[in-house]
Order: C-alpha cells, then structure tokens, then sequence
C-alpha cells in the first residue's frame, strides 16, 4: 500500500503535537503513513487545500473547525450537532467528517467518578462541543463567562448561564477551566473571590490547558483538590482521530501505547 498522507491545519500550526503523536503511532504499529503540519490561511480554501496535497485525512485547530464543518460531504451525527469537525477522513473522493474533540474530553474527565454538576470556566469554541456531550451524557452543566455575548447560544440551548456580576455560586463536582486564561500569562479564569468559594466545595478541578500547571491548578492544588491538566484531552482526541484515519484497524489501547509518549 502507498504511504498515506496526513496534516493538521491551522493558523497559528506550528506549535501543534499532532504530527508527533500520530506519527509516533504510525511508525510503532507500522502503518505506512506520515503526519504533516499545514499553515491554512483561508478557511475558504479547506476542500481545495485538502485535495490539492493529496491528503488521506487532516485535523483542523483554530481557527477552522466551523470552515472544516462546511466542507464535508458527510457528517457524523454528533459533528452536525455541534457544528464543529476537527478530524476529516476521505473515502471515494468524499469527505467525512468527525468531532474528537468532545468524546476525547469525556474520557479523559471519566476517571472522576461520581459526578454529576459541572461548572464550565468560559463559553468558547471548546466549551460548544464539550459541554453538549456532557449534557447528552446526563451531567447538569452551568457555565460562568467573563462576557455576556458568547452566553447567548447556550442559554438558548437550556444551560444555566452567568458572567462574574450575575453568578449565584452553587456547589459543582468538577470545576473546568475551558478559557485561555494562564495560557499565555498569568491570570485566573474568574475573579479570586469566585474561585475560593467554589474550588473548596469541587471534588475535582481540571484545565483544558496543557503542558503547564496554569495559576487555576496551582490555586485548586492549594485546597488540595485532585486536578488534571488538558493532556489527556488532547491525547484521546488523536487517538479516536487514529481510529478513523485508519479505519478502525487498531485499538484503542494499542494506538495510545505509542501516541501517548509524546508526552514522557
Ligand atoms: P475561544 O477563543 O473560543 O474562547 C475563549 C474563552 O476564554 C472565552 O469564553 C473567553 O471569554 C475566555 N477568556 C479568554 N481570556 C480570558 C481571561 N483572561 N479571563 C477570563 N476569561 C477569558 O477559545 P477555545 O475554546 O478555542 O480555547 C480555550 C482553551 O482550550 C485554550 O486555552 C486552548 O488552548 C484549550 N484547548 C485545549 C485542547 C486540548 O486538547 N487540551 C483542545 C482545544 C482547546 P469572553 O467570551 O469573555 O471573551
């Protein structure tokens, strides 16, 4: 068989894991295949881009996922619900699309056991998918925004919703921090005085951030609190993607065996 070609597209790329962690478990299963890394500036250009490479399959970061969503041909129940792809496949010349991103999350929180709120730090591109599984899998999901706008779509939708003047704090399992907050410097998803009233009450504070303990771990660490940062997330979102790009022909135990040393 050929070798079959693989990207993620992006806009910023470059700092992406994806082609390590596939393509460490290309060559440990010994699938003839190889990962790359597209810069994609027009979203516009997905199809086109996608072809043109003579790709098998990609993975689609920010800012594409609405953009890889609108260019398949065919969507998995669960992508169409949410309106976002991050994993293409093509077969016959057809694109089919797939979300990862939420069934990754859910299984990385899984190990929690006993939980049934969820308190979402933050309403962005991460919270839509994740929070829509969550509650398709019986959690009651509140979510707390710095910011009314990005409120609007999940109320309609049924969740209870707050931004930091209007929050009448109750006690949540799991405290998520789904915001950019501490990525790239160091400030707290929400104001101290939220935070030290809710963290004490969790069973369980997590971060979707990776690769770093965020000042929302290191406070929740304070209370003692069991944490988790976003590595696992991103490491079973691209194991369920393998599954797909290969057709399901390993499991998922084995895909993990080589993906997850990207991360030792
Ligand atoms: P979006 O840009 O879609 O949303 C950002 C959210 O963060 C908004 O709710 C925004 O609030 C809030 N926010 C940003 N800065 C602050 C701040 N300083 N204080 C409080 N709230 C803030 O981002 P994404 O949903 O795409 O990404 C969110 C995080 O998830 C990122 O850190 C990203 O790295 C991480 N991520 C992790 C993945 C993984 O596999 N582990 C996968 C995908 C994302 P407002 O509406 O008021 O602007």
């Amino acid at each position: 068989m050929a070798k079959e070609l693989f990207a993620i597209f992006g806009n910023p790329v470059s700092h992406s894991k994806s082609p390590l962690m596939h393509n460490l478990a290309f060559k440990g299963l010994d699938f003839d295949g190889c990962y790359t890394r597209y810069r994609l500036e027009d979203g516009e250009k997905l199809k086109e881009s996608f072809f043109s490479l003579g790709l098998k399959g990609i993975n689609i970061t920010v800012p594409h996922k609405e953009h890889a969503y609108e260019a398949c041909d065919i969507l998995d129940p669960f992508a169409k619900k949410v309106g976002a792809v991050n994993t293409i496949v093509e077969k016959e010349g057809k694109l089919y699309g797939y979300n990862t991103d939420a069934p990754g999350f859910l299984k990385a929180i899984s190990e929690f056991t006993e939980v049934k709120t969820v308190l979402f730090l933050g309403a962005g591109g991460t919270a839509q998918s994740t929070s829509t599984i969550l509650k398709d899998e019986g959690y009651e999901v509140t979510l707390l925004n710095r910011s009314a706008p990005r409120l609007e779509k999940y109320k309609k939708e049924g969740f209870d919703t707050y931004t930091f003047d209007n929050f009448k704090p109750s006690e949540y399992d799991l405290v998520i921090n789904m915001t950019s907050a501490g990525l790239e410097d160091d400030s707290l998803p929400a104001p101290k005085e939220i935070l030290s009233y809710i963290i004490p009450k969790s069973k369980a504070c997590i971060d979707v951030i990776y690769g770093k303990e965020t000042p929302f771990l290191k406070l929740a660490k304070s209370y003692n609190k069991p944490t988790k940062d976003g590595s696992d997330m991103l490491l079973y979102q691209g194991i369920i993607a393998f599954e797909y790009f290969t057709n399901h022909t390993y499991s998922f135990h084995d895909i993990k065996e080589y993906m997850k040393k990207t991360f030792e």
